[in-house]
């Protein structure tokens, strides 16, 4: 191999990846942030939780029977259809044990990556976020979406849970989403954890997977596993086995993990991550086609996924926007 035909391979390589508009040293947040639509293919993820994309990702609808997704103009409800029908399914299953309806936070990115502000993983459209503030009867409005806060589920700025705020519909809401084959772990606030740990009667063996983790005293995060069809996936190592309501929680109540880090702050991942760092595969999804629009991949409101492998190229077969399961719907609401 000489040096001179390895010179050649890489301009090749350079000259193919600028044809496609992209180059493997930009940043990756930038590359993945700018994507306003999916990847119009058969759903793949590629890569980590926290270092990953996919292709043939599907939005949940704004409003759903029993669902308001919030801060619209973000454009994260884009996820695979693994995770999709999973929220679909917690809003229904959550009504019927007293959870009025899921506000839902951030999902990811049409193609998912790094973006451009908060959050480490949401990177595969695997990952969601759902408000600790249970839905409201009325349809809030778009601009509220933008506005309106959800509330702390601590007492003032301390570690455990305010008992005015936590209700039993908090718990069967975590312990309904926990039931789920597909939901691999769920993060909450450590405070949160130690409520479920003092309080659940019956059934405990769900608890383990309620991870207690910075943040989410707002909401809580879900997760849900690789799915079949993405063989290039990297798991999640399976949280330890129990309840997980021992040291490694009371961890959670020292001084330590609390503690600011001394020396200058390290760059977030998200800043520093460019495309070559993501799977190879990442470069493809930024460059195959969009689908004819965006409701023509929304789930669960005007768009009807039986429709999307339609107005795309490619052919039925090859286009797993299909498998996503049916729910009876309501008629799309306008917005008010
Ligand atoms: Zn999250």
């Amino acid at each position: 191999m000489t040096r001179a035909w390895f010179r050649g391979v890489l301009i090749g390589l350079a000259a193919l990846l600028a044809a496609e508009g992209v180059s493997a040293e930009q940043l990756a947040k930038t590359a993945f942030g700018a994507m306003k639509l999916p990847a119009a293919t058969k759903p793949e993820v590629f890569g980590f939780y926290s270092k990953g994309c996919f292709q043939g990702g599907v939005a949940i609808a704004t409003d759903g029977p029993h669902w308001q997704a919030m801060r619209l103009s973000r454009n994260r409800r884009w996820g695979h259809p693994r995770l999709i029908s999973v929220l679909e399914r917690l809003s229904r299953d959550g009504a019927a044990v007293g959870w009025n309806g899921l506000l839902i936070g951030d999902i990811s990115q049409p193609r998912g990556g790094p973006m451009l502000t908060g959050h480490a993983s949401h990177q595969l459209g695997l990952d969601a976020d759902i408000w600790f503030t249970p839905m409201p009867d009325k349809r809030i409005s778009r601009d509220e979406r933008e506005k309106v806060s959800a509330v702390s589920m601590l007492k003032g700025d301390g570690l455990y849970v305010d008992d005015r705020l936590w209700t039993p519909a908090h718990e069967a809401i975590l312990r309904t989403a926990a039931s789920y084959r597909e939901v691999e772990r769920i993060l909450v606030h450590p405070g949160i954890k130690k409520k479920l740990c003092d309080t659940v009667t019956g059934d405990r063996s769900w608890l383990r997977k309620v991870r207690p983790f910075w943040g989410h005293n707002y909401h809580f995060h879900l997760r849900v596993s690789c799915p079949s069809d993405s063989p290039g996936c990297k798991g999640q190592e399976a949280p330890p086995k129990g309840e997980g309501c021992d040291a490694s929680l009371a961890w959670w109540f020292t001084d330590e993990p609390w503690r600011k880090s001394e020396g200058p702050e390290k760059p977030k991942a998200r800043d520093v991550m460019k495309l070559s760092a993501l799977p190879a595969a990442c470069m493809k999804v930024l460059a195959e086609p969009s689908p004819a629009s965006e409701a023509a991949v929304t789930v669960g409101g005007k768009g009807d996924v039986a429709t999307a492998s339609a107005t795309t190229a490619k052919p039925v077969e090859a286009n797993a926007f299909a498998p996503v399961p049916k729910v009876p719907l309501p008629e799309p609401r306008p917005q008010p």
